[in-house]
């Protein structure tokens, strides 16, 4: 907002310089990926800077340039840094500084795409951006069709709301509707002459019945995704040994359940960056008596089809009924940049929605388009703007390179683990994780926690949640989490993490694998700009502090 005689390209020159120094001051101010001391340090310079003890929101305000540096200064010393290459732990991307510079444009101009008139240029950018990614999915760009989203959480609830929609008709078509075939007409129209024409939405009690299958390294918003759509025969298929789902397991599962159905696979895991048989599934999927919706959550592993050398484990992906991706992920784009995608219109008309005052019909017609029948949201900013001045910056060849070079450092870093007698590795390398542990020399020697330690409970004093209702929860395991008690490794490992996260000296990841559910660290690989000899260090500084830790508790 100006006032009268400011111009706003002054105001905003002057405060982004305050902005860029105060990142700086307080990069210098931590001096490791991240602030050291602990939750109880960093919430202290937090409520200080915000003006404690005085109120947040003060009678008269400091002013702009106080506030924002002072503030910023605050934030940068107190954030997890992911372009340090300590820091490691998720896939959690150092932005591209041009696609932040992008953000800023957006933010600066504050379009949004629920109407054409609030977002002109916005929409048709959004639509070349969707279509140059269903490119690189095997999907014909003319029909596909899609939304950027927040991520991979409403990309995989967009997924399921399409799908048990249009596997929901096929389970129980309502009365009167037209729509028999489950690889319906409708996606056929034009949009406006479907107005009058809908499906209506399945009844609650067809999509209620309708199975998702999801493999048990399927992540966990696909679960809670399915209960809020009312889907609550979540159907757990079984991994390999490599953290794939188990195809035969799939196959088995399927044939208990010829009726329309819906399948999520995952194309890189998040704790092991697993690609399941997409091909095969698609295969499975095709051959079942029944519609069944395939959707594929590559939010991970999708930024692999940058790559000349990795896109091809993708491959089957094209098959896929819709296809969630994560640009901020293997895609070096400030959050939020996540993305959804069907080949055709098929499903898109659960989303219609005609409201006077953003998307009248004749407007629409005239080529006033819309977006709003492409989100579960209203006001939509265009995040495929940075996407789209990322892609002409750098180019295909420069982004695959950089998944390449991500590939290559979690190549070097499971060869460091194997080499190192302290170290087990527990997955293959697929993409840029590592997944491992730490041994100790004579772990029957290593002793309980230190006093006040987090423990989680005993078995028995909290039931494992198993999702409860569908007959198919009984005896299954939650998707992820640790139910049972921390053995000695487990706590050692534990340990590790965290007396690296209360020094501020790496950021190293945490999740349980292997049949028993056994503490693991993770590396998460995703800056470029680290090299071999930083995961050497970050690996050696992981093993170091085991050591120690054994030592300070075995006497
Ligand atoms: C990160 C991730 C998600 C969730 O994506 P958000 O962008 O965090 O919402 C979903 N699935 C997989 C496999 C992921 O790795």
């Amino acid at each position: 907002m100006t006032r009268p005689g400011h111009r706003p390209a002054d105001d905003l020159r002057a405060l982004l310089a305050v902005t860029v120094d105060a990142l700086d001051a307080g990069r210098r101010d931590r001096s490791g990926p991240l602030p050291s001391g602990g939750p109880v340090d960093v919430r202290k310079a937090v409520l200080a800077a915000l003006g404690e003890p005085g109120p947040l929101l003060p009678p008269t305000g400091d002013g702009e340039a106080a506030a924002l540096g002072a503030l910023t200064r605050m934030l940068s010393a107190g954030s997890a840094d992911p372009a340090d290459p300590l820091c490691a732990a998720h896939l959690h991307c150092p932005p591209l500084t041009v696609a932040v510079a992008a953000d800023l444009a957006v933010s600066a101009l504050n379009p949004s795409l629920d109407s054409w008139d609030q977002a002109p240029a916005g929409t048709t950018i959004e639509a070349e951006v969707l279509a140059a990614l269903a490119g690189l999915v095997g999907y014909d760009p003319s029909r596909a069709v899609g939304t950027v989203t927040t991520g991979g959480t409403e990309s995989n609830l967009m997924g399921l709301l399409l799908g048990g929609h249009v596997a929901g008709r096929a389970a129980a078509p309502a009365p009167g509707s037209t729509a028999v075939s489950p690889r319906g007409w409708l996606g056929q129209l034009p949009h406006h002459r479907r107005h009058g024409a809908r499906t209506p939405a399945p009844r609650p009690a067809a999509a209620a019945a309708l199975p998702v299958f999801c493999s048990a390294a399927g992540h966990h918003s696909v679960r809670r995704g399915a209960e809020l759509l009312g889907l609550r025969r979540i159907v757990p298929v079984g991994v390999d040994v490599d953290h794939r789902m188990d195809v035969q397991a799939l196959r088995s599962a399927l044939a208990r359940h010829p009726g329309p159905a819906l399948v999520v696979a995952t194309a890189g895991t998040t704790d092991a960056g697993a690609i399941d048989p997409l091909a095969e599934i698609a295969e499975l999927v095709r051959a079942h008596p029944a519609p069944v919706w395939l959707h594929v959550d590559a939010a991970h592993g999708g930024g692999a089809l940058f790559s000349r050398r990795l896109a091809e484990r993708l491959a089957g992906l094209a098959q896929a009924d819709s296809v969630a991706l994560d640009l901020h992920k293997l895609g070096w784009q400030p959050a939020p940049a996540g993305i959804f995608l069907t080949p055709s219109e098929r499903g898109w008309d659960r989303l219609d929605a005609e409201v006077a005052y953003l998307n009248p019909a004749d407007e629409t017609i005239a080529g006033y388009t819309s977006l709003l029948g492409r989100s579960l949201r209203t006001t939509r900013r265009p995040d495929a703007f940075k996407i789209a001045v990322t892609f002409r910056a750098l180019g295909r060849e420069r982004l695959g390179a950089m998944v390449d070079t991500c590939h290559d450092l979690a190549r070097h870093a499971a060869r460091v683990v194997a080499a190192d007698p302290r170290l087990e590795l527990a997955a293959p390398v697929t993409l840029s994780t590592v997944l491992f542990r730490y041994l100790p020399p004579e772990p029957g020697e290593y002793l309980p926690p230190e006093p006040g330690e987090y423990l989680p409970p005993e078995p028995g004093e909290h039931p494992p949640d198993t999702g409860g209702g569908a007959p198919e929860h009984a005896g299954v395991p939650p998707l992820s989490g640790h139910a049972g008690r921390l053995d000695r490794l487990d706590r050692l490992n534990a340990a590790i993490r965290s007396r690296l996260l209360e020094e501020g000296t790496a950021v190293v990841g945490r999740t349980t694998a292997g049949p028993h559910g056994a503490v693991h660290l993770k590396l998460t690989l995703l800056n470029p700009n680290a090299t071999d000899a930083d995961v050497s260090a970050l690996l050696a500084l992981v093993a170091e502090t085991g050591d120690q830790l054994a030592a300070e508790r075995t006497p």
